[in-house]
């Protein structure tokens, strides 16, 4: 065949294939329009997963009458004029070719009406053909209905999924500018059935509570100055939002939700900023909820990467990077993982209850030494014994602030299954797993030991004990000596595979010197990729885990009262190092709930 130039019409479909993959993308291109429109007010409405039909109508600009045939035409845009526009792209769109695509494929009818004119137009495109144009009364703004998608280009029909799944993703679509654009009121209706309504209201956390649930909604905790108005995109990245509770854990990143300048984006590494974030507050293989705005000078950011500008490309990437990891971090790191119950109800108590609750709490500190789990030497300071005035009830007064800490004093009950330690509070009962809590306890320990002297107290040995280990752990010992010696260990070369293992970490002492290191050598194997204090906080963390008391060991009274008053002295005493939680709080309003007294 000889070379030739394809008729408009191929030259639109193939354009079309890129910007119109499925219903949802035709449902994204309808949305940014509105919103690029100035619009307060979207309402998408579709019809069998929008395959039958998808209208989106808006209380926008509108479109002049005199323009509106430009408008389906490829490459008319009236969002940019210059190349030198593409470098600080302010709006959604800007490659003119959405309507033109979407009319090449479909059957699409635009109504609409311009702000400053009397009377509005539609028009009706068929498969990139003007079928015709007439002038129409149209309240100002614009209505885009599309029809029989993909009717003239059956490939693409083909690899459409069943409705459900293709209404799946433009649930996901309007989902993501609802949070995007908080001011703006998003209807979305799904054949007849309003599935959800935005209050465009502006604040940030209302969108969340429409479109994730307002159970999720109450979960989630400031990132940032959330509810300033939107600002101008700064030359350094800012960044603001909501992330849900470390109790709120997903199986997968699909809760991670990223805007950069509202425009939704799907970055790895961003989303990994996020998870990391999260480091020792989530159990391993989970992942957070977020809502995370990134705000940035459009000048430090492209785009135009790809016709769907889902990908951008950050001039700075590790600066942002930075920015929200920090910002994500802070957010945790200042609020309380597990909240405070919020409503008034107070654990009821019999007369003369809070002293004796008192001089329990402070028999608790006398037998400290009878304590037999692995912490005995230098027991932190009490908490109780901190404070040199009690308060009479102070812990019963103020159950949302227990003295500045995070965890109010607790009185152990007992033990079950061997397992779970009994714990009432001022407000309900704590059931409390020994093992987490333990490596709690001792994680925070030995961070404070590595920070204060450099390193974690060890145990030397009477006898140095040879361990011979395969190629792969051998490996691991000459790589990570510094961070095993800084956590305790001091190994040495004694022949080919053949070390002597001359101390362990002081926790330890008393375990199989031969075992624990290779079981820290096996942990050690699995954490790829992780160097510096991040790989000296992993291994600190396999040390705890070996050194804390197991589940399935009965405890005295005074070992548990012992671990709870440590517990109490925890810096974040609601998760273990790996991040699963250490206790389960069910306060005196569940309870009552549950027993039906409310
Ligand atoms: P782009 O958005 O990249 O400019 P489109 O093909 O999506 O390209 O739209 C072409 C033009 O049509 C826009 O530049 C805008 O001027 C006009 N337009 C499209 N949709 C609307 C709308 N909902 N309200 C007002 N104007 C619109
Ligand atoms: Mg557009």
């Amino acid at each position: 065949m000889p070379i030739r130039v394809l008729p408009p019409e191929v030259a639109d479909k193939i354009a079309a294939g890129e910007v119109v993959e499925r219903p949802a993308s035709v449902v994204k291109e309808l949305i940014e329009n509105a919103l690029d429109a100035g619009a307060r007010t979207v309402r998408v409405e579709i019809r069998e997963g929008g395959i039958r039909q998808i209208k989106v109508q808006d209380d926008g600009s509108g479109i002049p009458a005199a323009e509106v045939p430009l408008a389906v035409r490829r490459h008319a845009t009236s969002k940019i004029a210059t190349a030198e526009d593409l470098e600080a792209i302010r709006t959604l769109g800007f490659r003119g070719e959405a309507l033109a695509s979407i009319a090449s494929v479909s059957l699409l009818t635009l109504i609409t009406r311009h702000r400053e004119e009397a009377t509005g137009t539609r028009l009706v495109v068929e498969g990139g053909r003007v079928q015709h144009q007439e002038r129409v009364g149209h309240p100002a703004g614009t209505t885009v209905i599309v029809e029989h998608l993909f009717f003239n280009t059956p490939a693409r029909r083909k690899f459409l999924k069943t409705p459900r799944t293709e209404a799946g993703h433009i649930h996901r679509v309007v989902s993501h500018y609802a949070l995007a654009y908080p001011e703006v009121r998003f209807t979305y209706i799904s054949d007849g059935r309003v599935v959800f309504q935005t209050p465009g209201s502006g604040r940030l956390l209302d969108a969340v509570a429409v479109v994730m649930g307002k159970e999720m909604a109450a979960q989630m905790i400031p990132v940032g100055e959330v509810e300033m108005p939107w600002p101008e995109a700064p030359p350094n990245p800012r960044v603001w939002g909501y992330v849900g509770d470390p109790a709120l854990h997903r199986a997968n990143r699909q809760y991670i939700t990223i805007f950069l300048n509202r425009r939704w984006i799907q970055d790895y590494k961003l989303s990994q900023a996020i998870v990391q974030a999260y480091h020792t507050f989530l159990p391993v293989g989970r992942y957070p909820v977020a809502v995370i705005h990134v705000g940035l000078d459009p000048r430090l950011v492209d785009v135009n990467v790809h016709p769907t500008k889902a990908e951008v490309r950050f001039r700075d990437p590790r600066a942002v990077f930075a920015a929200v990891q920090k910002a994500v971090r802070a957010a945790l790191v200042q609020v309380h993982p597990v909240r405070e119950p919020r409503a008034e109800v107070h654990w009821s108590q019999p007369p003369g209850w809070a002293e004796r609750r008192q001089s329990l709490v402070e028999a608790g500190q006398g037998s400290q030494q009878e304590l037999t789990l692995p912490v005995e030497e230098e027991p932190g300071p009490l908490p109780v014994s901190r404070d040199p005035h009690p308060e009479t009830n102070p812990p019963l007064t103020s159950p949302s602030q227990p003295r500045g800490k995070l965890l109010p004093l607790l009185r152990v009950i007992g033990q079950v299954g061997a397992t779970y330690i009994v714990a009432e509070g001022p407000d309900g009962l704590y059931l409390i797993d020994q093992h987490a809590a333990h490596e709690r306890v001792l994680y925070e320990k030995l961070m404070a030991e590595r920070a204060r002297q450099g390193q974690v107290a060890r145990q030397q040995l009477l006898t140095p004990v040879p361990i011979t280990v395969d190629s792969e752990l051998a490996g691991i010992v000459a790589e990570h000596a510094a961070a095993l010696e800084a956590s305790g260990f001091e190994i040495e070369v004694f022949g080919k595979d053949t070390y002597l293992i001359r101390a362990i970490p002081a926790v330890l002492s008393g375990q199989d010197p031969t075992r624990v290191v290779e079981e820290v050598l096996r942990g050690l194997a699995e954490e790829k990729d992780v160097t510096g204090d991040t790989l000296e906080e992993r291994l600190i963390t396999l040390i705890c885990k070996r050194a804390a008391v197991k589940g399935g060991q009965v405890l005295s009274d005074a070992e548990m009262r012992a671990l709870v008053r440590e517990l109490e002295a925890c810096e974040t005493p609601h998760t273990c190092p790996h991040g699963r939680p250490t206790m389960l709080h069910i306060t005196a309003q569940e309870l009552a709930k549950l027993f039906g007294r409310l």
